[in-house]
């Protein structure tokens, strides 16, 4: 039962021309259902090219991405996107919340556009902040937020439709090593009590050995 399969990616920026690199050769990942995998890599060595790929946000040049089974890679714009909002949670370095919405309403809005009822969303998104320890935060906006808090309420956000594929890019990369620490294991437990299957891209060795399994990303393909 597999949550997430990459097939032979390759990916190539600028192919043909003076700045060409070949970021991905021929690269295949499987996550099992609720698996934990860490994601290792030097910087420029293909992480975030990867977790895009894998996300639906990028495509590749050759290879199939199949999430819970189906093959993205043969979707049209509109399935893919259904995809993107209700199977996959995508977390980034910088919270990227909306500046102009409260903690609440940023886990709110992906659940509307995914068509859940307003009463429900709240509902939800109150007791997602409640399981990071930010539900006291609720009505604030983003920049009135500590980074820390910030991360929180991203987890919540890429959580809020409940999707069964997780894929983070230094989720916690941008904070202070205390703070790292404490952020890294509330995503943890969250991921964990919800049985996710997660992709987690860290240079943080230590935060690595926390998950099930270790994957290298080096000149272009994945070892384990
Ligand atoms: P990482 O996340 O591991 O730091 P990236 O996937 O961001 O690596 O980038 C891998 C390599 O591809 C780097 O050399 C980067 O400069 C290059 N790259 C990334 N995106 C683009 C792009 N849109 N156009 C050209 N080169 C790119
Ligand atoms: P990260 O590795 O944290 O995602 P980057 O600075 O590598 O951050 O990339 C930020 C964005 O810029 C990504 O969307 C990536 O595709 C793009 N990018 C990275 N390197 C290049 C590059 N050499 N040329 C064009 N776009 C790039």
């Amino acid at each position: 039962d597999r949550a997430l399969v990459l097939e032979g990616i390759c990916k190539t920026y600028n192919a043909g021309k003076p700045g060409e690199v070949r970021v991905l050769r021929d690269v295949s990942v499987t996550l099992d259902r609720g698996e934990v995998v860490a994601l290792v890599a030097p910087s420029g060595a293909g992480k975030s090219t990867l977790l895009h790929i894998a996300g639906l946000l990028d495509t590749p040049d050759t290879g199939n991405v199949l999430v819970d089974g189906t093959n993205m890679t043969r979707l049209g714009d509109d399935a893919r996107t259904a995809a993107r909002r209700g199977q996959i949670g995508f977390i980034y370095q910088f919270h990227h919340l909306l500046p102009e919405f409260s903690a609440l309403e940023n886990i709110v809005l992906p659940q509307l556009a995914n068509g859940v009822g307003s009463a429900q969303a709240s509902a939800r998104a109150q007791q997602l902040l409640d399981r990071v320890g930010v539900a006291g935060r609720a009505g604030h906006r983003p920049a009135a937020l500590s980074g820390g808090e910030q991360q929180r309420v991203a987890f919540c956000r890429a959580l809020a439709n409940a999707p069964g594929l997780l894929l983070a890019d230094e989720p916690t990369g941008n904070l202070d090593p205390t703070t790292s620490d404490q952020v890294f294991g509330a995503l943890m437990d969250l991921v964990r009590e919800t049985g996710l299957s997660a992709l987690i891209a860290t240079h943080n060795l230590d935060l690595a050995r926390r998950m099930d399994r270790v994957l290298r990303l080096d000149d272009g393909q994945v070892v384990g």
